[in-house]
């Protein structure tokens, strides 16, 4: 039998990618993050990375054509385990694709799960909002034990900001979810399926524990 299949979403710095992460190790998914998986590209300087880069450093979406060609290939290396996919669908005919692809290797979607945070909180939230140059981890600069300068408490490698956390490129990045992926979320209602929506503005540990009860 294989795992669940979940997609998580939420705005920008609504602790999606932590969130989807702590999931995929409690339910052993395999996590599938279009975010992550498009910073590699750019790092690696693919076909992909060089196309992308410049949408992502201005809060944009990578269009279509490209992010459907990425997660064809995702899918296609699919292990069984189940997964959870963080940060995709973000558009209309981004689900739309991603529901005729699933249907012919016959999976459906068993979650969506949508976490909500108010604007204020993502702005401050975002903005201290640090990433591992190295193992990827994500920490918030308020709760970093060692402070910023330490460096990764998993690999010790120094610690980055992401090129699109500054305060006007997130806002920018919450007015493209509110117009482009909220309409996905409606999507996904009509088809009925197990939505599960969590208030993501309280403590890390109290969301993880909510997510993974309404999914049982
Ligand atoms: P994330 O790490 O999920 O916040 O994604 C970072 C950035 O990658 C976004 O702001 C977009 O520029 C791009 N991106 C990630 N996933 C998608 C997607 N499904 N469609 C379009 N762009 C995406």
């Amino acid at each position: 039998m294989t795992g669940k299949h979940i997609i998580i979403t939420g705005p920008p710095g609504s602790g999606k990618g932590t969130q989807a992460v702590r999931i995929a190790e409690r339910l052993g998914l395999r996590h599938m993050s279009t975010g992550d998986l498009l910073r590699e590209a750019v790092a690696a300087k693919t076909e992909l990375g060089l196309k992308a880069a410049d949408y992502m450093t201005r809060g944009l979406l990578v269009p279509d054509d490209l992010m459907l060609g990425l997660i064809r290939e995702e899918l296609g290396a699919d292990d069984g385990r189940g997964w959870i996919l963080d940060g995709f669908p973000r558009t209309l005919p981004q689900a739309e694709a991603l529901s005729d692809l699933l249907e012919s290797n016959g999976i459906g979607i068993d979650n969506v799960v949508q976490i909500d945070v108010d604007p204020g909180v993502i702005v401050k939230r975002v903005e201290g909002r640090r990433v591992c140059g190295e193992c990827r981890a994500v920490y918030g600069i308020a709760t970093l034990p060692g402070g910023e300068k330490a460096g990764c408490p998993k690999c010790g490698a120094p610690l980055i900001k992401r090129s699109d956390d500054e305060e006007e490129t997130i806002l920018r990045r919450f007015n493209v979810y509110r117009e482009q992926t909220e309409p996905v979320l409606d999507y996904y209602r009509k088809r009925g399926g197990k939505f599960v929506a969590v208030n993501g503005n309280g403590d890390i540990d109290d969301i993880t524990a909510e997510i993974i009860r309404a999914l049982k």
